[in-house]
């Protein structure tokens, strides 16, 4: 045994917790290498000279005595060019490599060692830099330029920096600090996964993340740097609409992770990503990618693993300057994982069993969220969005993950069993959903794309809730009951649901709207409503309603490409064809009526 090992041995075993005595020097956070296999542990508790840990492998064949090293470093991601484009597990391991299975102790390096990067520098010799200034680029992929950054802990005149072809571990620069020592530094670099990076200072949210969802961009907006939960029952579409958004959200960097989910849904993640073409770039979807993989035949202690590593190379993007969108499927696996790893730690539970640090750690997780000026130079501005889905057992949202959890988030898509069963996707409820971020985002709505955006989605969200509680008349009174006015309302809620908040995820036309062609529906759909608001008096509703340029409104969203908007001018003239048409007949048997009278 080497007396620079810091080495201790296993005394207890309880599933993933591993209790272990004689480590010279444990402090909560360190990584520890259990067993002959150094499977990967992480220090939890400490009890006197008794080290508690979690294994983030399966323990199976670990036996007491066996052997346990403290690295005394804290859990750290790699952080460097060459993270896009990759699948890792929860303590970032590469998983094309370790295929299905993990294979014990096999020390895997999340980055490459062998390929080589361009490395072009911004900075010069002599040049004074201190952390977080960017001193160079990296293409690492088509659409991505890698900043790099000078590491936090690093301050100097730079002695030399040259372009070239460099390995992550190959010294890109070499700085001379205030001590005269010289430093150099790689494009790779760690950083402990616990900890959040650094921030000059947090900005106002003022630009939507566009989803391509209408119902979404629409109704309940999110912001860049925002919050959102989707809390929704099993089957009500939160994966795919995790997908859809990690698809089609115009971040520049989509960290995804799928927490605890069925191992299926990241297959199908494999199976579909490589092929998708980014709608922005035009680029394989993956090149702005990290997706982060722990399914749910993966040991529970990794999920949250898997979380904060997602937010550390989230973060990571964030302050190159870009807007990072991190996507967890789902945060209600987490918070399993955590009253399992609790009740073994024999701590006190509280509600629902969930240990009571639950909350706190929960909002650890949302609070990283925000716009923000990063440290160094030059000054740049990055954003990072957190969209967390949460599977309430039973699709209960007063169960404590889903309750809790809204009280950090400031947008709620609830997903809705009735309208999935209905097949009404995405099958977010406009009742109990909401967003706060409307008052901030109008303003890049009104200026880039309609400055009716306001306008509409008050309306629409108000003929949807008329239409609702109308619904509760008819089902006493019937249809037949209603004034007119009323009726031609209901009509008109169901076109926007059928026309415009139905969105197949499965339908290439429709499976990602254009801003622009968001609004050209409910535009239309508006319209219509107003024309016949006016005519509805003199005209029976159902012959409004059969106008043939409804079926076409109808159509529209799944014939009418983003690139194809004039369409909609077409479909414009068409109506007011119609109802003019629609009128002159009315108004011809009313002169008619009107001439018989006199006869
Ligand atoms: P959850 O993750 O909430 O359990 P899924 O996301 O797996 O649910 O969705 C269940 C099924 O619902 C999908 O397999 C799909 O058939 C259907 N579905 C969900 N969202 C959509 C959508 N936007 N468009 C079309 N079908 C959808
Ligand atoms: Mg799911």
């Amino acid at each position: 045994m080497s007396d620079t090992k810091d080495l201790g041995r296993i005394i207890g075993i309880d599933g993933p917790i591993i209790k272990v005595k004689g480590l010279k020097n444990p402090k909560i956070g360190d990584l520890i290498k259990i067993g002959e296999d150094h499977r990967i542990g992480e220090i939890v508790k400490i009890y006197g000279n008794i080290a508690i840990s979690q294994c983030y492998d399966y323990t199976e064949g670990l036996k007491v005595d066996d052997i346990v090293e403290n690295t005394n470093m804290p859990l750290s991601l790699e952080l460097g060019p060459g993270l896009l484009n990759k699948l890792f597990d929860g303590i970032q391991r590469p998983l094309e490599e370790i295929g299905d299975f993990i294979e014990l102790g096999k020390e895997l390096f999340p980055l490459s060692r062998k390929k080589k990067w361009n490395f072009i520098p911004l900075k010069r010799k002599k040049d004074y830099i201190k952390e977080g200034d960017i001193i160079g680029e990296v293409e690492e992929t088509k659409i991505i330029k890698h900043k790099i950054m000078v590491p936090i802990g690093y301050e100097g005149e730079i002695v030399s920096i040259e372009e070239g072809s460099f390995t992550i571990l190959d010294n890109i620069c070499t700085l001379k600090d205030k001590n005269n020592n010289l430093k150099s530094f790689q494009l790779l670099q760690k950083w402990p996964i616990r900890f959040a990076r650094p921030i000059k200072e947090y900005i106002a949210i003022t630009e939507p993340l566009i989803t391509g969802q209408r119902v979404i961009d629409l109704l309940f907006p999110v912001a860049k740097g925002g919050t959102v939960a989707i809390p929704g029952g099993f089957g009500t579409g939160k994966t795919v609409l995790q997908h859809n958004l990690s698809k089609y959200c115009n971040a520049n960097i989509v960290i995804y992770i799928g927490c605890g989910e069925r191992g299926n849904e990241l297959t199908d993640i494999l199976n579909q990503f490589p092929k998708l073409m980014d709608p922005y770039s035009h680029e394989p979807l993956m090149e702005r990618t990290v997706i982060i993989g722990n399914t749910s035949n993966m040991p529970v202690s990794a999920r949250e693993a898997s979380i904060f590593s997602g937010l550390t190379i989230a973060e990571y993007y964030r302050d190159m300057g870009f807007d990072v969108c991190l996507l967890a499927d789902s945060t209600s696996r987490w918070a399993e994982a955590l009253r399992e790893l609790s009740a073994r730690l024999e701590e006190l539970p509280a509600e629902g069993g969930f240990p009571a640090y639950f909350s706190s750690k929960l909002s650890s997780f949302y609070e990283r969220a925000g716009v923000i000026k990063p440290i160094g130079a030059p000054e740049r501005i990055g954003s990072l969005t957190i969209i967390g889905a949460v599977s309430p057992p039973s699709g209960d949202f007063s169960e404590p993950v889903t309750k809790t959890t809204k009280r950090f988030v400031h947008a709620f898509w609830g997903l809705d069993p009735k309208l999935a069963y209905s097949r009404h996707y995405p099958a977010i409820n406009w009742t109990n959903s909401y967003s706060m971020y409307d008052e901030y985002v109008f303003g890049w709505w009104e200026k880039n794309i309609s400055n009716k955006w306001r306008e509409y989605r008050k309306e629409c969200i108000k003929i949807l809730y008329i239409s609702d509680e109308l619904q509760n008349i008819v089902q006493l009174v019937g249809l037949e009951s209603l004034p007119i006015n009323q009726k031609l309302l209901i009509n008109i809620a169901n076109l926007i649901k059928n026309s415009f908040l139905i969105q197949s995820a499965f339908d290439d036309i429709d499976a990602f709207s254009s801003p622009l062609k968001t609004i050209k529906i409910i535009e239309i759909i508006l319209n219509l409503y107003k024309r016949a608001e006016k005519l509805i008096d003199k005209i029976p509703i159902f012959k409004i309603m059969q106008l043939d340029v409804i079926e076409n409104i109808e159509r529209a969203k799944s014939t009418i490409k983003n690139e194809e908007l004039d369409k909609f001018n077409e479909l414009i003239n068409k109506m007011e064809m119609q109802f003019n048409e629609l009128e002159q007949q009315y108004r011809d048997i009313i002169e008619t009526q009107k001439r018989e009278l006199k006869i």
